[in-house]
């Protein structure tokens, strides 16, 4: 039976591509593993697959009786239902060590980059495993996608040095071209539900027993939003009425290197907590905040935890 391997919930570019990497890598060490994905992808990830001709992964949610290598999270409340039912064999991920424990050792790639595919590339590296091009043009992108064309705060050297050693190996050319390219299908937001938009790129976070949900959306030019603000509002009210403490979804405006973020809240007071800033109404803008994981998550658990 193939060993799968998964990434979060909400399916980001990343996780996707990590999942496609990992399972090639995994079955050239000698060990069969097939990708999954715990939903379906998103315009941004279909993009990228479709432009180096991969197949989006089966969609898969329950572990029961597998065997699990898990990318890009180890949070349970990010992973397969039954987790504790299944087997976690190895973590490849770049966020801070979540709550996945295991019964026996396990293979651990943790590292404090950008984005999973910098684990990733390294690990062929050590492997000594050629990267495929079609595999290196998607990690190439997931690099673009988590780091923001290298504009996050979570962009280290290490992402921008196997951005260029991907680019060699996929044959493109020309990788700001290709990051805008792929942006600007992930700013594409008319047509598409308030539901799907919040929970395109979804996370729900533990804070001393608060449930938290975060989400973002990151576009070119805030502006392309305004026509659905007052929608999203009152669909993060909705998922915060679902047994939440807070929703706060990110509106992050990568040329301007900033973010709006809506709050629906029963006490928004922590916003002001978090990030020094007074709250007037259900929105604030937070100048430099573009990373959920660096910027916005530690301040939110040091509000709570006080
Ligand atoms: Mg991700
Ligand atoms: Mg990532
Ligand atoms: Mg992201």
């Amino acid at each position: 039976m193939a060993i799968l391997v998964v990434g979060h919930k909400n399916p980001d570019t990343d996780t996707i591509a990590s999942a496609i990497a990992v399972a090639d890598l995994w079955t050239k060490r000698g060990m069969e593993a097939k990708a999954i994905a715990q939903g379906e992808l998103a315009p941004e990830s279909a993009f990228v697959l479709g432009k180096f001709g991969l197949q989006a992964p089966e969609i898969v949610t329950d572990a029961t009786d597998q065997k699990i290598i898990l990318v890009d999270h180890s949070d349970l409340n990010q992973s397969l239902d039954n987790l504790a039912k299944g087997e976690v064999l190895g973590v490849v991920d770049h966020h801070k060590l979540g709550d996945v424990t295991t019964p026996n050792p396990l293979e651990m790639w943790v590292w404090p980059v950008g984005c999973t595919g910098t684990v990733i590339k390294a690990m062929y590296d050590f492997y000594g495993i050629e990267v495929p091009a079609n595999i290196a043009g998607i990690l190439l992108c997931a690099i673009l996608s988590d780091t923001v064309m290298f504009k996050s705060v979570t962009c280290t050297d290490a992402d921008k040095a196997a951005v260029e050693a991907l680019a060699k190996i996929a044959g493109v050319a020309d990788v700001n071209a290709l990051g805008m390219e792929m942006f600007k299908v992930k700013s594409a937001v008319d047509g598409a539900a308030p539901s799907e938009l919040v929970f395109r790129d979804y996370k729900d976070f533990d804070m001393s027993g608060n449930k938290i949900g975060i989400g973002q959306l990151e576009v070119v030019d805030l502006s392309m939003l305004d026509a659905h603000k007052e929608a999203l509002q009152a669909e993060i009210e909705k998922v915060k009425a679902d047994g939440r403490h807070s929703v706060f979804l990110l509106l992050t405006d990568i040329m301007k290197e900033g973010s709006e973020m809506l709050i629906a809240s029963d006490d928004a007071t922590v916003v002001q907590k978090a990030f020094g800033v007074s709250v007037d109404g259900k929105s604030v803008w937070l100048d430099g905040v573009m990373s959920r994981k660096k910027q916005v998550v530690p301040n939110f658990e040091k509000a709570f935890s006080a």
